[in-house]
C-alpha cells in the first residue's frame, strides 16, 4: 500500500523520462511513453510465415535459421537508434531488460514461448566488456528470459583471440571466420536445446552465423534468432 504511494510521489517529484523519447513518464508508464509504444518501428516478423521473413533470408545458404526475429527497424535519427545509442553508450543498461520484456511478451503472446529451450546471447569481446561494464545484449537475453519464462545461459558462449591452442580444439567446439572467433564455454547448456541467439543489433549477421554454427557445431538442435533492431 505505502510502497505504490511512494513511488507514485517520486514520480511525481522526479518524472523518469520515456528511454526513446526523454518525455516525462505519466503514472501507469514504465520505460516508454504511450506515444512511443504506438509509434515505435515495430517489424512485426514474428507475425509473419517463416518463408514470407525478409530477414531471414541474411541466413539463407549460410546457417540454418529456425526464427529469425527482430523487434524494430533501424531508423537513422529515430526512436530506434536514440534506444540503441542510450542502451549502449549511456550505461542504460535497463533499456536491453525493458525491451526485451516488451519483445518476450510478444513472443509469447505469438504463442512463441515453448519453442525455445535456452537463450544465449552474443558475448561482448572483453575489451568492450571491461569498458561497458555490461553486455547490451545479455541485458536484452535477461528481459526476454523473463517474459518467455525461458532459462538463460549468459556464458555459454565467448570470444577467443586467435591462438595457436585454438588449432587444437575439436572442431565441435570452435567456428572461426576472418573478423571473429567464438566457441561454445558450456555446452551442456545448448547440447539438444532449440537455442535462441539473441544480440542488440542485426547488421551483416556476419557475427550471428559464426555464434550459430559454433552453438549447432557443440551439438544445439536448433537456433534462432533475436535481436532490438535491424
Ligand atoms: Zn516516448
Amino acid at each position: 500500500m505505502l510502497r505504490p504511494l511512494l513511488a507514485d510521489l517520486a514520480a511525481l517529484f522526479f518524472p523518469r523520462p520515456c528511454l526513446a523519447c526523454r518525455e516525462p513518464l505519466v503514472a501507469g508508464e514504465a520505460h516508454l511513453c504511450t506515444g512511443c509504444r504506438a509509434e515505435l518501428p515495430y517489424t512485426d516478423y514474428h507475425l509473419l510465415p517463416p518463408a514470407e521473413n525478409p530477414l531471414a533470408r541474411r541466413f539463407w545458404g549460410k546457417l540454418p535459421v529456425q526464427h529469425t526475429l527482430s523487434y524494430l527497424r533501424f531508423i537513422r535519427h529515430g526512436r530506434t537508434q536514440h534506444l540503441l545509442h542510450q542502451l549502449k553508450y549511456q550505461g542504460q543498461s535497463q533499456i536491453g531488460q525493458a525491451l526485451g520484456q516488451l519483445y518476450g511478451a510478444e513472443l509469447a503472446d505469438a504463442g512463441l514461448a515453448p519453442e525455445f529451450e535456452v537463450i544465449v546471447p552474443v558475448p561482448l569481446h572483453r575489451r568492450k566488456l571491461a569498458r561497458r561494464g555490461y553486455n547490451q545484449a545479455e541485458a536484452f537475453a535477461t528481459g526476454l528470459a523473463t517474459a518467455l519464462a525461458c532459462p538463460s545461459a549468459a556464458q555459454a558462449l565467448r570470444r577467443t583471440e586467435h591462438t595457436a591452442s585454438q588449432t587444437r580444439k575439436g572442431r565441435a567446439a570452435r567456428w572461426e571466420n576472418v573478423a571473429t572467433v567464438f566457441e561454445v564455454a558450456e555446452p551442456q547448456a545448448v547440447l539438444g536445446h532449440h537455442v535462441l541467439l539473441v544480440d542488440d543489433v542485426l547488421t551483416t549477421g556476419a557475427t550471428l552465423e559464426a555464434c550459430g554454427a559454433a552453438l549447432l557445431a557443440a551439438g544445439a538442435r536448433a537456433v534462432s534468432i533475436a535481436t532490438i533492431a535491424c
